[in-house]
């Protein structure tokens, strides 16, 4: 099933591709495996995914000695990041996409341990939505350059969801601009359902769980 499923999603991201004129190489696939077993995740890597986001630091603490054997397999943070759990993140996972805060960076860097990380914006008005607002991006990005412990990437956003693509792209536009302006290669962004037109604004990271995985388990297996 899934070795169907992502050969579906390889060949949605093929034509994505083809249309922008751009290579696959240029897109890296980021499984999201939050609230599947440590199971799915081995036999996703055994069909070849290198690349895995995670949304809830608790869940994922358990998961992962169960994954120690995937040696090359590189783990995402892409859910919020609560300060009083960076010391546990940044041991589990190898990319912080959800840095939204100078306070968070500043423990980041003050852990200690290298870190490759991502800033998250906040591109619409939503109240509950996580995410730096496009104006406190100047100074976050000189915060966290100041970081000798962080190493910044690239943006991530989640767009106000909606099934019609067309709605997400202004956003996913934006937040390219966004990158361009501030020179910063990596832009995460697009899911499942929004993924072909992410990478027609020159996503490099898309974050596809549904699409591969089936629907999530209702109950997590260990919940954040
Ligand atoms: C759950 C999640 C995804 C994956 O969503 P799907 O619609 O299942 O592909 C991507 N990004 C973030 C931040 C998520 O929380």
């Amino acid at each position: 099933m899934l070795k169907e499923r992502l050969e579906e999603v390889e060949e949605r991201i093929h034509r994505a591709v083809e249309r922008a004129g751009r290579k696959r190489s240029d897109i890296a696939l980021v499984a999201v495996t939050k609230k599947f077993p440590a199971e799915i995740v081995c036999e996703a890597y055994r069909l070849g995914l290198r690349l895995f986001g995670e949304n809830y630091v608790q869940e994922f603490e358990a998961k992962h000695p169960a994954l120690a054997s995937l040696t090359e397999a590189k783990f995402h943070l892409i859910g919020h990041l609560q300060s009083n759990k960076a010391r546990v993140a940044s041991e589990i996972f190898q990319v912080i996409e959800t840095v939204d805060s100078e306070k968070l960076a500043r423990r980041l860097d003050g852990i200690g341990r290298k870190l490759e990380v991502m800033i998250e914006v906040k591109l619409s008005g939503e109240e509950s939505k996580e995410g730096a607002a496009p104006e406190d991006l100047p100074n976050l990005i000189n915060a966290i350059r100041a970081c000798p412990n962080l190493t910044l990437t690239g943006l991530m956003t989640i767009p106000p969801w909606s099934e019609d693509q067309e709605v997400t792209r202004p956003y996913f536009r934006r937040l390219a601009e966004l990158a361009r302006m501030h020179g910063l290669a990596k832009l995460s962004m697009g899911m499942s359902h929004d993924f072909e037109a992410a990478i027609e604004e020159g996503a490099t990271h898309i974050r596809v769980g549904t699409a591969l995985f089936g629907p999530r388990p209702k109950a997590a297996p260990h919940s954040a």
